[in-house]
């Protein structure tokens, strides 16, 4: 009882008038350093394990892992350099088929907000904290990332985590819920319809949230002041997470990287739901995978989304349907990205995906259609 009355003390949830919530200045706050309670005290681990020499920054779980992983460490302050941490050498000594390279990173966005991205889909969690309580957004994709988060957060860090919001309900995202099952859960009041639309639903990562919205929600959150905003996009549960005291707001899959993804997703949506994102005006962008981006990657998602449009409608006007199929399903990703933007593997998978489903979905088909009639009326 006295965990649920401190968890009221700090949550406090209010009506948000959208719009004059999102004219509240910023606090550039970018560029602290490593000033936080966490980071004084360093990363306390367990023997043996491997250390970023010279700084005070202990990365002690890499042993308690079942399998070798590196973790990728990175700080805003550029004097504390990003550093990628090798399996240990007892590990590596193992046979070939237990040698899966598990690359997870962790990186400080701010003194009070760090960001994890897991191995399985790079899905992205992203943690506030208040003294020694943790809010996250999301919670990773498997339950082993899920597990490394709560080591690192929970036992090295030594955080409570006392809530998570879920940017949407899909199971890449939900791995944690379990594993915090006393913190407060808060998702859009549609979760359900997102849940049961997935392509790869894992039941096991299901919980019901305890508190729900429709429209938007304020919550404080130690220094900051968090605006939960529903915006419709990738899925109709789809939420923003604006956290002006940090400059970032958690975008979940809106976007994918710089491009966007549109299995089961109305494209028109999407790039209104971009466009929303713009308007909070902040200057980085955590997506739901990968990790964090400028605020460019709003426009490349974009300009993505539209070149991919006209590609693929102009090929059905000129072509039959099996043709135009064929030449959809081998688009390049560089014809629909604007230099200089470079894709990585995880976007060209993606671009991959969204060909097959363009085919398989006649995405785009009906605005196709809806352009002809224009221009016949
Ligand atoms: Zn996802």
């Amino acid at each position: 009882m006295a965990a649920m009355e401190q968890l009221h003390a700090q949550v406090r949830l209010q009506a948000l008038h959208l719009m004059a919530d999102r004219c509240r200045g910023d606090e550039q706050l970018r560029g602290r350093g490593l000033e936080t309670q966490a980071s004084r005290r360093g990363f306390e681990g367990a023997q043996g394990v491997e250390r970023d020499r010279g700084k005070d920054f202990t990365i002690a779980s890499s042993l308690r892992v079942p399998e070798p992983a590196s973790y990728q460490v990175s700080f805003p302050n550029a004097v504390r350099k990003t550093s990628r941490l090798s399996a240990p050498p007892a590990l590596e000594m193992m046979g070939p088929q237990k040698r899966r390279t598990r690359i997870m990173k962790f990186e400080e966005l701010a003194g009070d907000v760090l960001m994890f991205v897991g191995d399985d889909h790079e899905s992205v969690a992203t943690a506030i904290l208040d003294g020694e309580h943790a809010l996250l957004i999301d919670s990773l994709g498997s339950q082993d990332d899920a597990r490394w988060l709560r080591r690192v957060l929970c036992e090295d860090l030594r955080k409570t985590v006392r809530v998570i919001v879920a940017t949407h309900f899909m199971s890449d995202h939900m791995a944690g819920l379990s594993l915090f099952p006393d913190a407060l859960t808060i998702a859009h009041r549609h979760h359900r319809h997102t849940f049961l639309s997935q392509n790869r639903r894992v039941d096991a990562f299901y919980r019901e949230p305890r508190a729900v919205f429709d429209s938007a929600m304020s919550l404080r959150w130690g220094r900051h002041e968090l605006s939960l905003i529903h915006n419709p996009g990738k899925t109709m549960d789809h939420i923003s997470v604006d956290v002006p005291g940090a400059d970032l707001v958690c975008v979940g899959d809106n976007i994918v990287g710089n491009i966007v993804y549109l299995s089961k997703a109305d494209p028109a949506l999407i790039r209104a739901a971009i466009g929303r994102i713009r308007q909070f005006g902040r200057g980085t962008v955590v997506g739901g995978h990968m990790g964090k981006f400028s605020a460019d990657v709003l426009d490349n998602a974009v300009r993505y989304l539209d070149r991919l449009q006209h590609r693929v409608t102009q090929l059905r006007l000129d072509f039959a349907a099996d043709e135009a199929d064929a030449r959809i399903a081998s688009i390049p990703i560089e014809a629909c990205l604007a230099p200089p933007v470079e894709a990585c593997a995880f976007e060209r998978e993606w671009h991959r995906r969204n060909l097959d489903v363009v085919i398989a979905q006649s995405v785009f088909a009906f605005d196709a259609a809806l352009a002809a009639r224009a221009v016949q009326a």
